[in-house]
């Protein structure tokens, strides 16, 4: 999307920043990022990206809730455009473009199945913009609204699962560095691992600072408040938060053997 902004730069539009302000009311952990990228829709203030994976069984509910709240209240926000992804009946991924005030082809208000390439973009986060049309350089009329945040925060909680707020976003710092997806590197006194997780369940290791190459896949579920992942010879424990940001803590109980302790921290 470069180059389709020569307009000012690096400002939040009003409405962006309402509607930041109700997703934070409603969804207190949730992570967006706008002003961000080269010259497009982002930089201009124009759009949001709300990471919220397509494929998380906890993150997608509250996407859809989000969804249906700003169509149910898009004559108050006048957004031009959504972007991302869906599944169909038969469990097929399929990227869609949702128009409202844009000038682009489709219906207002429905879904319009769009390329592959969108479908891969759009897979971590739901995009939603004012962005009036290319060419147009500067804010439209709605990118001045606001005073929608209490309305459309009400809305979005009306519409999701009960508790997602509070609850489905602690695991959401395993997957995600801002864009980039999380690596961690876990040490115990015995070795020095690097996993990586996946939003169906799955975490793959591998052993980082031994002589020898060893690979592993294991699944991972939360356990009350802790994080579970269970490997061939091992079930082990994180304590949360899961905040990237900072140390974690936890333990290794193998099935034979004595237990003992980790430490958790971002790979670089
Ligand atoms: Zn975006």
């Amino acid at each position: 999307m470069s180059d389709e902004w020569t307009g000012n730069k690096g400002v939040e539009c009003p409405a962006v920043k309402e509607l930041k302000l109700a997703l934070k009311m409603a969804v207190p952990n949730i992570w967006v990022a706008t002003i961000a990228g080269e010259e497009s829709r982002h930089t201009a203030g124009l759009a949001m990206d709300v990471m919220l994976h397509s494929q998380s069984p906890a993150q997608k509910p509250v996407a859809d809730a989000i969804i249906d709240a700003l169509v149910s209240l898009a004559p108050q926000i006048g957004w031009y455009d959504l972007i991302y992804v869906d599944w169909d009946i038969d469990g097929m991924a399929f990227g869609f473009q949702m128009p409202y005030l844009s000038r682009d082809k489709g219906t207002p208000l429905e879904k319009h199945r769009t390329d592959a390439g969108t479908t891969s973009d759009h897979k971590n986060h739901l995009h939603i913009d004012w962005w009036p049309g290319k060419g147009i350089n500067k804010w439209p009329a709605t990118a001045n609204n606001s005073g929608f945040s209490t309305a459309l925060a009400n809305a979005i909680l009306a519409n999701a699962p009960s508790g997602a707020a509070r609850d489905l976003f602690a695991p959401r710092g395993l997957f995600m560095t801002g864009w980039k997806e999380a690596k961690w590197e876990v040490t115990t006194e015995a070795a020095s691992w690097i996993y990586h997780f996946d939003h169906d369940g799955g975490v793959d290791r591998r052993a980082s600072k031994t002589p020898w190459k060893v690979a592993e896949r294991g699944h991972w579920d939360m356990d009350g408040a802790k994080l579970k992942l269970i490997w061939k010879d091992s079930v082990e424990f994180w304590n949360t938060p899961i905040d990237p940001s900072k140390q974690l803590h936890g333990e290794v109980r193998p099935y034979q053997g004595g237990l003992h302790w980790l430490v958790v921290k971002k790979a670089k």
